[in-house]
C-alpha cells in the first residue's frame, strides 16, 4: 500500500498531543496505523516536546522543523501492523484496529450508490465521524461545505479535480475547498470520514436534491 496523502502537519500535532475531538482522532488514529511516515512523525513530536519542555536551546526557527522532518524521512521504516480482529460481524472484523473498538448505527441510504453508517460517539453537538461507501463510478456533485472535513481512505479509491485517493491516504477540505468526487470505477470505495456543518452542493440540480442528502 503506497500512501500518498497525509494530514497537515498541525493537525497531526494536534494529534500527537491528544487535542484532537473524538471523531478527528478516530480518522487521524485509522490514517497512522497505516502510515510508517505519520507514526514517525506522532513519535519525533512526542520527543520534541520532552526535549522542549527541559531544554531553552530547543530549536524553534521554521529551518530547524524542515530539519526534523527530513530527519523523520531519513528514519528505519517499520510497516505498522494491526491487530487481529476479534468482532464477530465480519464486515466490521475487516475495518482498521481503531474502528474495531467502536459502536455503530445501521446502515442508512444517501444517494443512488452512496450509503452510510453512524459511529456512536460521545456526542459534542459539533463534530461527527461515520462510513461512507460508494458503488464503483458513483459521483458527487460539485460541492463545498460549512465546515471541515477529514477522510481516510479504508478501502477502494475516488478523484477529484486534483488527485486520486487511495487505500490509507488522507483527505481534508474545509470552507475552501470546492470539489466533484468520483468513486474510481474498478470497485467500491469504503471511506471513513470526521465532519462538521453539511455539503453545499452547487448549481440548480445541487439545490433542490440537497434537503434529501443527509450525512
Ligand atoms: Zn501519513
Amino acid at each position: 500500500m503506497t500512501i500518498s496523502h497525509h494530514p497537515p502537519e498541525d493537525l497531526l500535532a494536534h494529534y500527537a498531543a491528544g487535542a484532537l475531538s473524538e471523531a478527528e482522532h478516530l480518522v487521524i488514529a485509522v490514517h497512522v496505523a497505516r502510515c510508517a511516515r505519520c507514526q514517525r512523525f506522532v513519535r519525533t513530536m512526542g520527543e520534541l516536546a520532552c526535549i522542549a519542555l527541559t531544554d531553552a536551546t530547543a530549536p524553534e526557527s521554521p529551518g530547524a522543523f524542515a530539519a526534523i522532518m527530513a530527519d523523520i524521512d531519513r528514519r528505519p521504516r517499520t510497516e505498522p501492523h494491526g491487530k487481529q480482529s476479534t468482532r464477530s460481524d465480519p464486515e466490521l472484523a475487516e475495518l482498521p484496529e481503531p474502528l474495531q473498538r467502536c459502536e455503530f448505527g445501521e446502515w442508512r441510504w444517501v444517494a443512488p450508490g452512496l450509503t452510510t453508517r453512524s459511529i456512536l460517539l460521545t456526542p459534542d453537538g459539533k463534530r461527527r465521524a461515520f462510513l461512507l461507501h460508494g458503488e464503483p463510478g458513483t459521483r458527487l456533485i460539485q460541492h463545498t461545505h460549512t465546515g471541515d472535513e477529514l477522510t481516510c481512505v479504508l478501502k477502494g479509491s475516488y478523484t477529484d479535480h486534483t488527485d486520486r485517493f487511495e487505500t490509507g491516504d488522507l483527505d481534508f477540505s474545509d470552507e475552501e475547498v470546492e470539489h466533484e468526487l468520483v468513486v474510481s470505477d474498478d470497485g467500491p470505495c469504503l471511506c471513513l470520514i470526521a465532519m462538521t456543518g453539511d455539503l453545499r452542493l452547487r448549481g440548480m440540480l445541487g439545490r433542490l436534491i440537497s434537503p434529501f442528502i443527509r450525512l
